[in-house]
């Protein structure tokens, strides 16, 4: 197979994580860099460019929509999106920005990730060169100031103005976006990051519409190249002199390792990959926030002001000894009902809703390959809902109801005409249980699916460097590391992990 190019540093995937990356590994001149994403770029794209047309990217051909396998106690419809694009999902995602709380990166050290707690991780906040501001005042919806002060009200809880400078408890209020309010241009790893650089940088190659089919591992277990499939089909390998950082994502990045022989050595042979690498934590201990969701008729329309059109949030832990919230629920200003219309019920014109999600679930799922056709759809199974203790379970219905009580309190209540669904009757707790269940989303935050452990837990994928254990030359930076999922929206929190990536990467090869 032909060898299209080498480079120092290789990194495989231009999104959230990549774009950061593979900025930082070049800002010295004497490295040279190659990073290879999937998708094209988004510098002339204007849907992926302002922070108020995400919903557009969700039907564009940018998008990526990962269907699940069968879900006992979930709902078998989620889709998980992802995008194809430079920036990754920070190119189409809400930007809602969130500094990880404290306590999150305490678990993670305790789960043995050492280096990875609050001391060492929180600086890099100040040094993300993303755009973090509060919804300008321009941009707040007279409906949503309304829900807030009912929640205030409702929940006794606080309203904040900033969520990131200070511990995150309860409290309710805009929220703190990635953008820039004067031209609502989204603050996307690719903005901030590639953009400034893109034509100027001449040590950074962005080698785009080229997509990592599989990796080149030697004899010696030692990450060397990687097989890509480029626009015009043709099959080609990109080398790498130093190291391989993989960065595709929650998802594509376990698929890209199990493509290549590395992960839980008997799923392999079922899916017939020769097996290079026996590691069992590979796709293992997925993560993510369900969310459930309310709609009721509105007897007003909401009006069109907005900065992404998801701007405000309630933030309630269910238990005063809790440091952190154990409820997230969002307050969009549209109504995305797909899975309850799925079920019969009709979204009424106007209306309104709400999405609380659990924020610390304990349910873990996996994702895997069938085969080793690169062209087939991962395999992703959430498990949700399915922790022993029933933890998720009840916290969603705590957040069904807590959304309910917040509706009927002024000055929200004066926009609900009805609720529609789940609807009044439906108050038992297992009732409401089984229709938020059959309808809850994803907020797409899936992550943990190469995690971080300690040097010798067999089911950690990277040791706390980052380094793929067992494999010389690879690295993975992305969702993927994340121990246990952030109790928060977790861009910011993976951009960090992409900042702190850089610095281990330079420092080992300095
Ligand atoms: C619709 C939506 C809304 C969201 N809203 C928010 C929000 O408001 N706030 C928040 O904090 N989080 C939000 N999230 C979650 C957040 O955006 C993601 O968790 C985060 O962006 C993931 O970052 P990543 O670097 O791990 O992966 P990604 O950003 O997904 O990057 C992966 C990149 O790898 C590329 N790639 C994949 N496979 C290959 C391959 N084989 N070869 C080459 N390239 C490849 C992809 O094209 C992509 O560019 C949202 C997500 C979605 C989908």
């Amino acid at each position: 197979m032909e060898t299209l190019a080498a480079y120092d540093y290789l990194v495989v995937g231009g999104g959230s994580a990549g774009s950061v990356l593979a900025a930082r590994l070049s800002d010295v001149d004497d490295v040279s860099v190659g990073l290879i994403e999937w998708g094209v770029s988004d510098q002339h794209d204007e849907r992926a460019l302002l922070l108020r047309r995400w919903p557009e990217m969700l039907e564009s051909e940018h998008h990526l929509d990962y269907p699940c396998v069968e879900q006992p106690r979930g709902n078998s419809h989620i889709l998980q999106a992802r995008a194809r694009i430079l920036g990754g999902c920070s190119s189409h995602n809400g930007m809602i920005a969130f500094r990880p709380p404290a306590r999150d990166l305490q678990e993670w050290v305790e789960l043995g990730a050492r280096g990875w707690g609050p001391a060492e991780l929180l600086p890099y906040y100040e040094r993300l060169a993303t755009h973090i501001v509060p919804v300008a005042p321009a941009h707040r919806n007279p409906y949503l100031r309304d829900v807030i002060d009912a929640a205030a009200t409702a929940l006794a809880i606080p309203v904040r103005e900033r969520w990131n400078n200070e511990p995150l408890v309860d409290g309710t209020g805009f929220l703190e976006l990635g953008y820039y309010p004067s031209t609502g241009m989204r603050s996307s790893a690719s903005v901030d990051y590639l953009h400034p650089i893109a034509d100027t940088r001449m040590n950074l190659d962005l080698i785009l519409r080229t997509r990592a089919r599989r990796l080149v591992i030697d004899e010696a277990r030692r990450a060397r190249a990687v097989e890509v499939e480029c626009d015009d089909g043709s099959l080609r390998r990109i080398e790498a002199r130093h190291e391989i950082i993989l960065a595709c994502g929650a998802i594509d990045t376990p698929r890209l390792l199990l493509l290549s022989g590395v992960g839980p050595g008997e799923e392999l042979r079922d899916a017939g990959v020769p097996v290079v690498h026996d590691l069992p934590g590979v796709g293992r201990n997925l993560c993510d926030h369900p969310e459930g969701l309310i709609v009721w008729e509105a007897k007003a329309a909401v009006g069109s002001i907005a900065a992404s059109g998801w701007d405000a949030i309630i933030a309630v832990r269910l238990d005063d000894t809790r440091s952190a919230p154990d409820i997230l629920c969002h307050v969009p200003l549209m109504t995305f009902a797909e899975h309850s219309e799925r079920m019969g019920f009709v979204t009424p014109e106007p209306s309104v809703s709400m999405t609380p999600n659990v924020a610390k679930p304990r349910s873990r799922g996996r994702v895997w390959i069938g085969s080793p056709d690169p062209e087939r759809p991962p395999l992703i199974d959430y498990r949700y809902f399915t922790d022993p203790a029933g933890h998720d379970e009840a916290v969603l219905v705590a957040g069904m109801r807590l959304a309910r009580l917040v509706a009927d309190t002024e000055p929200m209540a004066h926009w609900i005409a009805r609720e529609v669904f789940p609807g009044p009757d439906v108050q038992a707790d297992d009732q409401l249980s089984a229709l938020a269940r059959a309808t809850h989303s994803t907020v797409y935050h899936v992550c943990g699916t190469c995690r971080i452990g300690a040097h010798d837990d067999p089911a950690a994928v990277v040791d706390p460097q980052l380094r793929v254990r067992g494999i010389d030359g690879l690295r993975i930076a992305d969702a993927s590391v994340f121990p246990t999922i952030t109790t928060v929206n977790p861009v910011v929190t993976i951009m960090m992990v992409a900042e702190r990536a850089a610095d281990l990467i330079r420092s080992r090869n300095a």
